[in-house]
């Protein structure tokens, strides 16, 4: 059995980005683990959520430890750097921001943990961070330092598949913005995630589904009840969420190939 750790930016990144993976893990029997760099403290909280003073940084560190529960994380812990906000905010300059810290030493507390657990695997994120927000970015560079440090055999980069997204969008041309259509129309691509090519490994969650819903619902101060994405049909939210993507950094995958199906199965058994 392996020992599987999780490197987030925020709260609910786990949910959204991992989450079926991680239930997927856990269920056969899999230590899971979550580290989150950030207690999301400048994310949006939704009106009528937070009561009077409530901090949203608390309140997202309590439905972090909800959505863990619900994907069957044994362990939580937050290095507590103050979010950088999305780019070209204020936040990005604050002193004790993700951002501003220094890759080494973030490494350092990242593999300390990697260490104690004697991970088998790291998952990080893609090199712009899936959408380019600067605490993203930062977990791709400081995890795959921590990882090197603590000598974690496998490191993952969780992203999301941009052909599919493209696909999708142009199956839906009619419903897009009419500044995204035009994009799309004259061949600009999204920034989101990383082209196909580049992506080893292909997570179906599609069997535990309903976790990876419960868990984003837990995240009750970012994702309101009747939110457009918590209100999809099984089918529309499979097609939306039921599959979760990956890069080995280093595997070479012929694109005639089929993706690797597991983060634990990489040509070595754990
Ligand atoms: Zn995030």
């Amino acid at each position: 059995m392996a020992t599987v750790v999780f490197f987030h930016a925020h709260p609910d990144d786990e949910a959204i980005l991992t989450g079926g993976t991680m239930a997927s893990l856990a269920d056969a029997g899999h230590r899971v683990c979550l580290v989150v760099a950030t207690r999301g403290e400048l994310g949006e909280a939704k009106p009528d959520v937070l009561s009077e003073g409530e901090q949203l940084g608390m309140r997202r560190v309590m439905e972090t430890f909800d959505s863990a529960a619900v994907l069957g994380v044994t362990r939580v812990e937050f290095l507590g750097y103050v979010d950088s906000g999305m780019a070209e905010t204020d936040g990005n300059a604050h002193p004790y921001s993700f951002w501003q810290t220094s890759v080494e030493s973030a490494a350092h507390r990242l593999a300390a943990i990697l260490r104690e657990e004697q991970a088998d695997v790291l998952v990080v994120y893609d090199a712009h961070g899936g959408y380019g927000h600067p605490d993203h970015i930062q977990v791709h560079r400081v995890g795959h330092r921590a990882g090197e440090l603590a000598g974690t055999p496998l490191v993952y980069e969780a992203t999301m598949n941009r052909d599919e997204i493209v696909r999708a969008m142009t199956e839906h041309a009619d419903e897009l913005p009419e500044d995204q259509r035009k994009q799309l129309e004259a061949g600009v691509e999204p920034e989101f995630g990383s082209p196909e090519h580049v992506i080893t490994h292909r997570v179906d969650v599609s069997a535990v589904l309903d976790r990876k819903r419960a868990a984003m619902r837990v995240h009750r101060s970012q994702i309101a009840e009747d939110d457009f994405f918590l209100q999809l049909d099984n089918a529309a939210f499979g097609a939306a969420f039921g599959t979760e993507w990956y890069i080995l950094p280093g595997m070479v995958r012929d694109e005639a190939s089929p993706f690797v199906s597991s983060l634990v199965e990489a040509g070595r058994s754990l």
